[in-house]
C-alpha cells in the first residue's frame, strides 16, 4: 500500500443508524468519517421525519451506554402499558410494565428529536469528520483499503478507509455497487403516519387495534398527543391519504373506536410503502452493510431501529478493541465475529415481524380466528405473554455488552 488511508472507518449514511455508529466508534480516538447526502434539518431528510419510534428497554440501555439517553429521554414519552384488540372479535391482550417488574415498557420518540440529539453530539465530538452534504457516487474495494468517490458542493473527492460501512438506507447504492443480492418482499401495504389528540387521557398506553381494513396503532406522546400509524392495503391508503382532515379523522375514529373518546387535531400525514429487504451478505473484507441497507423490516412490532441499535452495539464491541490497539478493522476475520454475534437475533426478529405481517394484517377468516385464539391464550398465560414481551424488547438470548448494561 502506497500510503495510509486517512480514515480507519468511513460510514456512508448519516441517518439514525450511521450517525449512532459513528458516535459509538468515537471512543476509539481513531479517525472516523461520516458521509451524508442531506442535512439533518432539511425537509427532504429521509431519516429524521415526524415518525414516532418506539424504543425498547434494550435500546435505552444501548443509548445510555453511548451517552445519548439523557438528552433523548427529555424528548421522549414513556410507554407503561400496551393494549391490543381486534374490532368485532373477542381477542384482547394487555401488557403492563409493573407485571414485568419494570417501570416502563419502552419510550416513544419522534425521529426528528432523535436526529437533533445525534446532530448535537456529532458536532461536539472531535474525531468524527462529518462530511455533509456529500453524496457517494461509486466505491471500490482494494486489498488494503476501500476508496469512496463523493461529490460535495460541486466538487469531486476520493476518500480512503480501512473499513467502509454502508448505512445508506433501503435502496443502498453501496450494496448495489458491490453486487450484494437481496431477498425482497413487497407487502402491498402502506403505513400512514400522523398524530392526533384524544379526548380522554392516554395514560401512557400504546394501543394496537385490528379492524377489517388493517391495524391502527396509537402511541403516547407528551401533552396527551398520540402518534397515529394506520396500515392499509396500498390502494386503500392512497384513497384516504389525501382526504380532508374531517373525513380522514372520521375514518380513523371508525377504525379505532371510542376507547379514547373523540380523536382531534390531526397532524400532517406521511405515507410509507412497506416491504422487507434482507441483504444476503452483511460483511465482506473491508465492508459492513448495516441498518435498513442490511435489513428493512415491516414496522408492525416496532423492531427496525431497535434491532439496528443492538447491531451497532455488537459492531462497536467487535471494532473498538481492534481500533484502540491501532489494528485493522477491515479484516474479514474481525467482521465475521460481528456477523456471527448478530445472526441469531436478526433472523429471529425478521421471522417474527414477517410472521406477524402475514397473520395479523390479514382478514382471511381462519387467520382472524387463529390470531384471536392466540390473544386469548396469551391473556390466560401471563408467564408466556411476559416471556414474549421480553423477547420483543431484545432482552433475551445472547446480546451485546451494551444491551446487558456493560460499558464498552
Ligand atoms: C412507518 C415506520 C415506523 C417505524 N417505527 C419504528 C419503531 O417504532 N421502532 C423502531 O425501532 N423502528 C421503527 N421503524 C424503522 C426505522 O425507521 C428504521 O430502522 C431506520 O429508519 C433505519 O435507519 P437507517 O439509518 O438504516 O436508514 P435511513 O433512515 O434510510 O437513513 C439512510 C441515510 O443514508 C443517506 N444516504 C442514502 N444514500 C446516500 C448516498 N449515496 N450518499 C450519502 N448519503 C446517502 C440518506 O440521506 C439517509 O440519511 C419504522 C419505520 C417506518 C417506515
Amino acid at each position: 500500500m502506497a500510503s495510509q488511508p486517512e480514515y480507519d472507518v468511513l460510514v456512508v449514511g448519516g441517518g439514525m443508524v450511521g450517525a449512532t455508529l459513528a458516535i459509538a466508534l468515537a471512543g476509539s480516538q481513531r479517525r472516523v468519517g461520516l458521509v451524508e447526502a442531506v442535512p439533518q434539518t432539511a425537509p427532504e431528510q429521509p431519516s429524521y421525519d415526524d415518525r414516532g419510534l418506539v424504543l425498547s428497554v434494550s435500546s435505552q440501555r444501548v443509548l445510555r451506554g453511548l451517552g445519548l439517553w439523557d438528552s433523548l429521554q427529555i424528548r421522549s414519552h414513556p410507554v407503561r402499558q400496551v393494549h391490543v384488540s381486534d374490532q368485532r372479535h373477542f381477542g384482547c391482550v394487555r401488557l403492563r410494565a409493573d407485571a414485568l417488574g419494570m417501570t416502563v415498557l419502552g419510550h416513544v420518540v419522534q425521529a426528528q428529536a432523535l436526529g437533533a440529539v445525534l446532530q448535537q453530539t456529532l458536532s461536539a465530538v472531535r474525531n468524527i469528520d462529518f462530511i455533509c452534504p456529500a453524496r457517494v457516487q461509486t466505491a471500490e474495494i482494494l486489498p488494503d483499503q476501500a476508496n469512496l468517490h463523493i461529490s460535495s458542493n460541486g466538487d469531486e473527492r476520493i476518500l480512503h478507509t480501512r473499513l467502509l460501512v454502508a448505512a445508506d438506507g433501503s435502496r443502498s447504492l453501496l450494496r448495489q455497487a458491490f453486487g450484494i443480492e437481496i431477498d425482497h418482499h413487497d407487502y402491498n401495504q402502506t403505513a400512514i403516519v400522523s398524530s392526533v389528540t384524544p379526548e380522554r387521557p392516554h395514560h401512557d398506553t400504546a394501543f394496537e387495534r385490528f379492524n377489517p381494513h388493517g391495524p391502527l396503532a396509537l402511541l403516547p406522546l407528551n401533552a396527551n398527543r398520540c402518534v397515529l400509524v394506520y396500515t392499509l392495503p396500498t390502494a386503500q391508503a392512497t384513497e384516504i391519504q389525501d382526504l380532508p382532515d374531517d373525513a380522514f379523522l372520521a375514518r380513523v375514529q371508525q377504525a379505532f373506536g371510542r376507547r379514547l373518546g373523540c380523536l382531534q387535531e390531526p397532524g400532517p400525514r406521511k405515507s410509507y410503502p412497506l416491504h422487507s429487504i434482507i441483504a444476503k451478505e452483511q460483511v465482506r473484507e473491508r465492508l459492513v452493510v448495516l441498518g435498513n441497507a442490511a435489513h428493512t423490516l415491516h414496522p408492525n412490532a416496532a423492531q427496525g431501529f431497535n434491532l439496528c441499535l443492538r447491531d451497532i452495539a455488537g459492531l462497536a464491541e467487535v471494532l473498538l478493541p481492534v481500533l484502540r490497539q491501532a489494528g485493522d478493522p477491515g479484516l474479514r476475520r474481525v467482521l465475521n465475529l460481528y456477523r456471527d454475534l448478530r445472526k441469531p437475533d436478526q433472523a429471529a426478529v425478521h421471522q417474527f415481524t414477517h410472521g406477524l405481517a402475514s397473520l395479523f394484517y390479514n382478514e382471511i377468516p381462519h387467520k382472524v380466528m387463529f390470531r384471536n385464539s392466540m390473544m386469548l391464550i396469551l391473556e390466560m398465560m401471563p408467564g408466556l405473554k411476559n416471556r414474549l414481551a421480553l423477547r420483543a424488547m431484545g432482552l433475551t438470548g445472547k446480546q451485546p455488552r451494551l444491551v446487558r448494561g456493560v460499558t464498552l
